[in-house]
């Protein structure tokens, strides 16, 4: 992936030199405008990546905002808000874990809420799942939507509860597919040019695993969320349970909420 590219005039990304196996290839920053830019994501606080936004900006930078307040999407926001003097916009950091206590904003957004220059407008889209305070964002001129973690390029996202929420993941996904972008701007990964088949291929993936879930809880009842982990994710190197434990605590959850599923103790049942 290119470490830094002009999507379209007015849009530009820069690729936060933090590569992982939860990030792929690093963080995509995003720049909008050219006289006034507005930052979105400047990814964790790393001074070389702080240094080259503010570069490859070459204007001043008026506004900052984040899609949601993990670790590697929002911690650079406190650095480069005090070498700019920006304006800091988003939701608050919920109480939970995994979270950048440090992202204060100045100006906290809300469903549908916009942030308007004469280059470009913003819209923010309320998108609870993958974090409670999960906002994407959508160009306006581009008709492009910009969804941080919510929908990612090549791979799912993790849903950690309880400030992860599978149902909510669900229905924000819905909600994404009805606005109609015509691409898909993930904060991993390249521009996505066909919303409606990758949002399909990720609510198909998710309700095919709840499936197998529902079934392995039928099979086998009264398990914690940790014993189930074996019945469901086959393929999984023990290495990774705890975090295959989280995705599927994340659909005995929505289970419950759909009425099919119940917890005692903290070993499940079907209903
Ligand atoms: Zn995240």
């Amino acid at each position: 992936m290119e470490p830094f590219a002009e999507l379209r005039p007015g849009i530009r990304r820069l690729v936060a030199p933090n590569p992982s196996m939860m990030t792929g290839p690093g963080t995509n920053t995003y720049l909008f405008g050219d006289e006034a830019v507005a930052v979105l994501d400047p990814g964790p606080w790393i001074d070389s990546h702080i240094e080259r936004i503010q570069e490859v900006a070459d204007a001043p930078i008026r506004w900052i905002l984040a899609t949601h307040t993990h670790p590697d999407h929002s911690p650079g926001v406190v650095a480069l808000a005090e070498a700019t003097g920006a304006e800091v916009l988003g939701m608050p950091a919920p109480d939970a874990e995994h979270q950048d206590r440090t992202f204060r904003p100045d100006r906290i957004l809300c469903d549908g809420d916009e942030l308007g220059s004469s280059e470009f407008v913003l819209e923010a889209v309320h998108t609870p799942g993958h974090a409670s305070n999960h906002l994407c964002y959508r160009h306006a001129d581009a008709n492009w939507l910009f969804t941080g973690d919510h929908v990612i390029d090549g791979s799912t996202v993790v849903i950690n509860p309880p400030d992860g929420n599978m149902s909510q993941y669900i229905a924000s996904l819905e909600r994404v597919k009805e606005l109609q972008c015509a691409a898909l701007v993930p904060g991993h990964g390249e521009l996505i040019a066909d919303p409606d088949r990758v949002i399909d291929w990720i609510i198909d993936h998710r309700l095919e695993r709840e499936a197998k879930v529902a079934a392995a809880l039928a099979a086998n009842p009264g398990l914690t969320s940790l014993e189930l982990v074996p019945y469901v994710y086959r393929d999984v190197d023990k290495k990774l349970y705890g975090w295959a434990e989280r995705s599927l605590l994340a659909h005995l959850l929505k289970l419950e909420d759909d009425g099919v599923a119940s917890c005692g103790d903290g070993r499940w049942v079907a209903r």
